[in-house]
Order: C-alpha cells, then sequence, then structure tokens
C-alpha cells in the first residue's frame, strides 16, 4: 500500500519549481525574491496539512508536526544556484512535507511525529550552509555579519528582505532525534549501475591545497633546455605524478582535482618564472585522506631538491561526516521492501546533513540524476524515481517512528 500521494508530491515539486523558473530549471538563489515567494509558498503548503510553520530571521522555514513530543526532522534546502535545477534541495524538503501530510492523514496516535525544515543558502551564495548551521548553532554573528555575495551585497541587508526579526529556529535536542535528508544524486553513479536507490555512508572530508613554484623567467629561445628553471614543467610533472600515484594511494572512491593552474609571466616566449596551482581531494575515511596529503607533501619535497622551490599550502580541511549506521539501515530495510537493492555510496558533495550530521544521528537517500546532471537546467530525476524515493523514505520514517515509540533504538 502506497504511504505517500504521488500524484500530490509530483504537482507540489512542479509547482514549487515554477517559482525562478528559468527555461527546464529554476533560479532561485538565496534571499533572491523567487527565493522568498518560495519560502512563503512552503509555509502555507506546510499550514494546509495541519504542521505548525514558521519562518525564522534567515529564513529558515520550519513545520512542527502537531501534538508530537518528539520528532524525526526531514528536509533540505528551497535555494538553488544561479541558474541552478529544480530537484537539487526542493526534492528533499517536497519529500519531507508529503511524508509528514500522509502521515497525519494516516491518524492514528504517536508521540514521534514528522517535522519538516527548508534550510537557508545551503548553496553558499552569502554563506555555504548558512541555515543549517544556524540551526545547529554552528555559525558566529561574526560570519554572518562578514559575509556578501560575489556582488558584493553583504548577506546582513539581504536579510532585510526577509521583514523578520523574530528568534531563530535553533535545533531542541529533547525534541529532534534524528535527521534524515532526501537528494539527487548529482553524479552518474546509480543511473550507470542501473540502481534507483543511494544510501549515504557519509559525506566525504575535503582538502585543498595550492601548489606554488618558483623557478626563473628567461628567454625560450635563447635559453637550452637544460639550463632552465621552469616552474610551469616543475608543476605538471607534478600533477602528472599525481594522477599516477593518487589510484594507488586512495581509496575506490577517492577523487582528486586540479582545478586551476596560473603560469606567470605568461607568454608562449618566456620560460614561466612562477605559477602555481590548486589541489583538491575528498574521500570519506579520514586515513586515506592522511595518506594522500603525505604523499603529495613527499613530492612537493622531492620535487624542490633541484634549482626550484615548491610548496604547499592548505587551504581547506573539512573532516567527513558520517552517516548514523541504524539510519542507513532503516533506508536500505525500507528500499528492500520495495524490491530495490540499494548502493552504499558516499556522497561527493556537500549537504545539509553534513552539518546535521555533527549533532545529531543523520541519514540521507540519493535518487539518481538523469546523465549525472545538476547544478544546472539540464538537472532531472524520472517521476517513476522521484515517487520511488519518497516511498521509500516514507517507509524507513513510519519504521523509525515505531521503533522511537517502543525505545527499541
Ligand atoms: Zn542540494
Amino acid at each position: 500500500m502506497a504511504l505517500i500521494n504521488a500524484a500530490r508530491l509530483i504537482a507540489d515539486l512542479r509547482e514549487l519549481a515554477g517559482i525562478g523558473k528559468l527555461g527546464t530549471g529554476v533560479d532561485r538563489v538565496a534571499l533572491s525574491p523567487a527565493d522568498i515567494e518560495a519560502r512563503h509558498w512552503l509555509m502555507g503548503r506546510m499550514r494546509a496539512a495541519g504542521l505548525a510553520a514558521r519562518m525564522d530571521s534567515v529564513g529558515n522555514v520550519y513545520g512542527r508536526y502537531p501534538d508530537a513530543e518528539r520528532a524525526i526532522l526531514v528536509g533540505s534546502h528551497t535555494d538553488t544556484v544561479p541558474q541552478g535545477g529544480w530537484l537539487d534541495g526542493a526534492l528533499g524538503v517536497v519529500y519531507g512535507l508529503e511524508v509528514a501530510r500522509a502521515a497525519l492523514e494516516a491518524g492514528g496516535a504517536s508521540r514521534v511525529g514528522v517535522d519538516v525544515v527548508a534550510f537557508q543558502d545551503e548553496e553558499g551564495s552569502f554563506l555555504p550552509c548558512l541555515g543549517s548551521r544556524s540551526f545547529c548553532e554552528d555559525v558566529t554573528e561574526a560570519e554572518i555579519r562578514a559575509a556578501k555575495s560575489k556582488d558584493g551585497l553583504p548577506l546582513i541587508e539581504a536579510l532585510a528582505a526577509l521583514r523578520n526579526e523574530g528568534p531563530r529556529i535553533r535545533r531542541d535536542p529533547q525534541r529532534v532525534l534524528c535527521y534524515l535528508e532526501a537528494h539527487i544524486e548529482q553524479g552518474p553513479r546509480l543511473e550507470a549501475l542501473g540502481r534507483r536507490i543511494g544510501v549515504v555512508t557519509g559525506l566525504v572530508g575535503i582538502r585543498r591545497f595550492r601548489i606554488g613554484c618558483r623557478g626563473q623567467a628567461d628567454h625560450a629561445g635563447t635559453t637550452p633546455m637544460a639550463m632552465r628553471k621552469d616552474a610551469g614543467m616543475a608543476l605538471f610533472r607534478l600533477a602528472t605524478r599525481i594522477a599516477d600515484e593518487f589510484p594507488g594511494l586512495g581509496g575506490p572512491d577517492t577523487v582528486w582535482n586540479i582545478g586551476n593552474v596560473a603560469l606567470r609571466p605568461g607568454a608562449a616566449n618566456v620560460v614561466p618564472g612562477d605559477g602555481e596551482m590548486t589541489l583538491e581531494f575528498r574521500d570519506i575515511d579520514p586515513s586515506t585522506l592522511d595518506r594522500l596529503e603525505q604523499g603529495v607533501l613527499a613530492w612537493v619535497a622531492e620535487a624542490s631538491r633541484g634549482p626550484l622551490s615548491l610548496h604547499a599550502e592548505a587551504t581547506a580541511r573539512i573532516p567527513p561526516t558520517r552517516m548514523a549506521e541504524h539510519l542507513a539501515q532503516a533506508i536500505a530495510a525500507a528500499a528492500a521492501a520495495h524490491g530495490e537493492e540499494p548502493v552504499f555510496m558516499p556522497s561527493g558533495a556537500g549537504h545539509d546533513a553534513m552539518v546535521l550530521g555533527r549533532f545529531m544521528p543523520a541519514g540521507m537517500l540519493f535518487v539518481p540524476s538523469i546523465g549525472g546532471r545538476s547544478h544546472d537546467v539540464a538537472e532531472d530525476t524520472s517521476e517513476a524515481d522521484i515517487v520511488l524515493g519518497c516511498e521509500v523514505l516514507a517507509a524507513a520514517v513510519a519504521k523509525l517512528r515505531q521503533a522511537l515509540e517502543t525505545g527499541s533504538v
């Protein structure tokens, strides 16, 4: 028996996608008029479902399940990247709405309800995961005062558009027992495997380095090859070594990227005198991240023994966040009950669950992204997969509510 109303789920997702609509996608950047309209729309939907809805002064929208002492929190974010897709974030929020709405309709006394949340600015137009960090009291007022959009608009000024001075909505540890977030995969793995449900084991840790090299600029026509101090070649050799050795050093899900290389002075007839490149790598396992870092630092030191000097500076170290095992198992069991063998996989992208997971047990479910496309208007998921994902989430939530009610979790 269906636990949710599939037609209503799809209709609400389509209606929300109409707010800030841009071709087949959506442009609903945090605190834009479209973002604020979407948040008011969501509050209306929550109230119609019987949830007590409220928006706070950063724009987090929270729908409280009536007559429940404790709750499972389900949600995601309704802001998008510029020229984004219709499902990134919105899917998880409307799933939460539908799961809570269907649970209320089904009735039955339960002291464990389903609260629903739409966090603000997960995409970081001003401050990444602003809403979930505010909710978990994991952001300082100084950070909020300092945050600006890339066009220089201060976050504080943008927040004034909410016309909401009310207190922030904070996580209530007495009430909220755990957090579940469904999301599109935003990558091609589920589709390539022909599978329909991903169970997220954790959100990967990220390490970023700026690797600089100092050599000597010389005439590229008159300086013999053996006498050059070519900073560009040194960086390319290091990049090749990373590409050759990371597969052996990393784990099966390790990913890395050299996203930017700059050489100076940057002319065809001048040997590069200095340069730098950025290296980022991600993995769920901290010891794998350590191993990769030690490798890079050793190769940088080795490359510095000649006439060139290289140095690596860490610019970001974000630790991995593990998802709670019992929540992953609950999602996997619900998928199996729907005849789907789930894929256990790390999330290579950041999500609000990364923040929540540091403060309470958190779990994530993925549905496939067609062609792996995301953060673009081309982002899409089949309606059948959207409905299945919500059914699986609803089944997992139902089981967890039962278990929490009887104290067996
Ligand atoms: Zn997202």
